[in-house]
């Protein structure tokens, strides 16, 4: 519907009372993450006789929502991470978000809810960044970013299970440091042996709340352990690696290729994995989509047969992978070698140079916002 009706245009109003210079200075020197927001936000409505209307750039602040919006009951949500970059001479750009947007179609044909055409969405950053530009962080604040956060949920006040006949699209943005904070730290991880994030069929591919609200408890007990995070593996034999709650997962291995698991319709096809996969080449790297066994994991970790494993994704961009525990055992596959392997830290420096306009753009990743 949103097709026929052309591209959506934006009713803007000013947040009358925008956090001050100092207030904002005192966010960027220590952003953290998700946990300040800018001091606006998009939001835009559709519903089934009239697609998508009423676009509009507004105040940060709460939504009102009737108890019985079907999305609290029924988790029809879908989101997108992505952020904008300061470069070197002050403009602000992105990283493919022509391919969050594409992505967010998939994700919402995945959820029942309506699809937001890849104009509407990048249009959607561009008014949130054009009226925040100063929420961007400066080019020399290291790894600094905006955070955009869009997402999409039923809204309608209606308890009947079927797809609603409202939905609402926000926007929102934070302000991000380096994700995991002081300095780039390996992690642990453990591999959730009981629980899976995602089956067949279900709704793993598709960036959706409902596959994170299934990774927690999983998360728990890998914390639990000791461990920062958790790898899940297939959900029919509990055999297969497939990514991390948030996270998808790479290895490097001593004859110089670059593997990450085969999309299998439960893993979600993350942007910086797709990116990654294309780097390769330039880096002497070959790549390869495949199953991969936990076994040939644990096994390679204890005989050091496993060159590097890091996880990616937007927030985080590259994290090394440092030890695997399980019910039973652990690895530390980082041997005498460096503490970040070498590997790791070429591919995350290549991403980051991109991004930032450090390096020539020669696969034209990058749509100015601002
Ligand atoms: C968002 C996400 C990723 C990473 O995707 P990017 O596009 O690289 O940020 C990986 N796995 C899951 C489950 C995700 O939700």
């Amino acid at each position: 519907m949103s097709a026929e009706m052309g591209p959506l245009s934006f009713a803007v109003s000013r947040n009358e009372r925008p956090r001050t210079e100092a207030e904002r200075a005192e966010v960027l020197a220590d952003p953290g993450f998700g946990k300040v927001f800018s001091d606006h936000m998009v939001l835009a409505t559709w519903s089934k006789d009239r697609g998508w209307h009423d676009a509009q750039v507004r105040p940060y602040g709460p939504l009102s929502l009737m108890p019985s919006a079907a999305v609290l009951h029924y988790a029809q949500e879908v989101f997108e991470g992505l952020k904008a970059y300061r470069h070197a001479d002050g403009s602000i750009w992105s990283f493919r978000p022509e391919a969050n947007a594409q992505r967010l179609q998939r994700s919402c044909r995945r959820l029942a809810l309506p699809e937001l055409s890849v104009e509407d969405f990048v249009a959607s950053l561009r008014e949130l960044v054009a009226i925040d530009h100063q929420w961007v962080p400066p080019a020399d604040s290291g790894e600094m970013s905006l955070y955009l956060r869009p997402f999409m949920f039923a809204s309608e006040a209606f308890l009947g299970v079927r797809p609603a006949d409202v939905v609402t699209y926000c926007v929102i943005a934070s302000p991000a440091g380096a994700y995991f904070g002081a300095g780039l730290k390996p992690v642990t991880l453990w591999v959730s042996q009981d629980y899976a994030r995602a089956g067949e069929g279900g709704t793993g591919a598709a960036k959706c709340g409902g596959n994170y609200a299934s990774s927690l408890a999983g998360q728990l007990e890998g914390i639990g352990h000791g461990c920062d995070q958790a790898v899940f593996l297939d959900s029919a034999t509990h055999t297969y690696v497939e990514e991390l709650g948030g996270m998808n997962l790479f290895f490097v291995t001593d004859d110089h290729k670059l593997v990450t698991p085969e999309l299998t319709g439960t893993i979600l096809e993350g942007v910086t994995r797709s990116s990654i996969l294309e780097l390769a080449k330039e880096l002497g790297l070959e790549p390869e989509e495949r199953r991969i066994e936990i076994d040939e994991w644990k096994d390679a970790a204890r005989s050091k047969g496993l060159r590097e494993v890091f996880a990616c994704g937007t927030a985080a961009v590259i994290t090394p992978v440092g030890e695997l525990r399980w019910d039973g055992g652990s690895a530390d596959h980082r041997g005498d070698g460096p503490a970040i392997g070498e590997v790791t830290m070429t591919i995350r420096e290549r991403l980051l140079d991109i991004q930032y306009g450090r390096a020539e753009d020669t696969h034209g990743w990058l749509t100015r916002l601002a």
